[in-house]
């Protein structure tokens, strides 16, 4: 049986200057610019559109000192996606640059890990160091759709569609997820913030934002299972995703990236 090949596309939407140290648990003897890009990834194929998270807002971005060059909801239109319709939305964890803006998307069912929520609502949101990358409106308003039943809660992995399914990696969150997607060049894995960066994998220096550093460093070597290839693992934050992947248009270059 044949799978499906979806097309893959990385949206940059947001951007922050900062130095390498600050990308790696203790830190980098070179230290240079080694700044962040931020994304939202769209998987379309098999007559259905799906959303890999959020990302925030203008009004986030100036509160956490980020550089926000567009709506991410927004820029769906740059590929003819409509933000308003989509069903499926998977978010791969609760952090603020992940899950803002979810008002924005009122038809879609949010696919969370059950991990994440407890661990976003729970006693290690009691540390600074843990909750510093949510934001309290950003959760409770998840938990709003809890209750408004549109929040589709999985416990480990799970196939949403043929060729399409969600892994639980943990490590960064309790509840990170990656998303494993089959495509006309093979599985593709988007690894959000499984791997920040194509050096935390490669080079397995975990990042500072972390949740269990066992964890993050034994999901560099879940993500390499999942995919075909290292150059099948799609980073969350790296800048050379834009170098790497060609724009489906020339007037779409530093925008989006086509990764299948
Ligand atoms: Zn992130």
């Amino acid at each position: 049986m044949s799978l499906p090949q979806y097309e893959v596309y990385a949206l940059k939407y947001a951007h922050h200057d900062r130095r390498a140290a600050e990308n790696f648990i203790g830190g980098d003897p070179h230290d240079a610019p080694m700044p962040l890009d931020y994304f939202v990834w769209l998987v379309r194929g098999e007559g259905r559109e799906l959303l890999v998270d959020t990302g925030f807002s203008r009004a986030r971005a100036a509160k956490r000192g980020r550089e926000h060059l567009r709506c991410p909801a927004e820029s769906l239109r740059l590929l003819g996606a409509d933000a308003g319709q989509l069903r499926d939305v998977m978010i791969t964890h609760l952090h603020y640059d992940h899950v803002g803006n979810f008002a924005l998307f009122p038809a879609a069912t949010f696919h969370l890990q059950e991990r994440e929520m407890r661990y976003a609502t729970g006693r290690y949101m009691c540390n600074e160091c843990f909750r510093g990358a949510f934001e309290v409106e950003d959760v409770v308003g998840m938990v709003r759709r809890v209750y408004q039943g549109r929040v589709h809660f999985h416990d480990g992995d799970a196939q949403l569609f043929p060729g399409l399914s969600l892994h639980l990696i943990g490590g960064h969150t309790m509840g990170l997820q990656a998303v494993r997607v089959a495509t006309r060049r093979g599985w593709l894995v988007l690894a959000s913030d499984a791997s920040h960066l194509y050096a935390n994998m490669e080079q397995e220096r975990p990042f500072p934002i972390v949740w269990s550093v066992a964890e993050m460093v034994d999901g560099y070597r879940r993500l390499r299972a999942l995919a075909d290839s290292p150059q099948h693992i799609i980073p969350g934050h790296d800048p050379l995703v834009l170098e790497r992947y060609p724009a489906p248009t020339a007037a779409l270059q530093g925008v989006v990236a086509r990764l299948d």
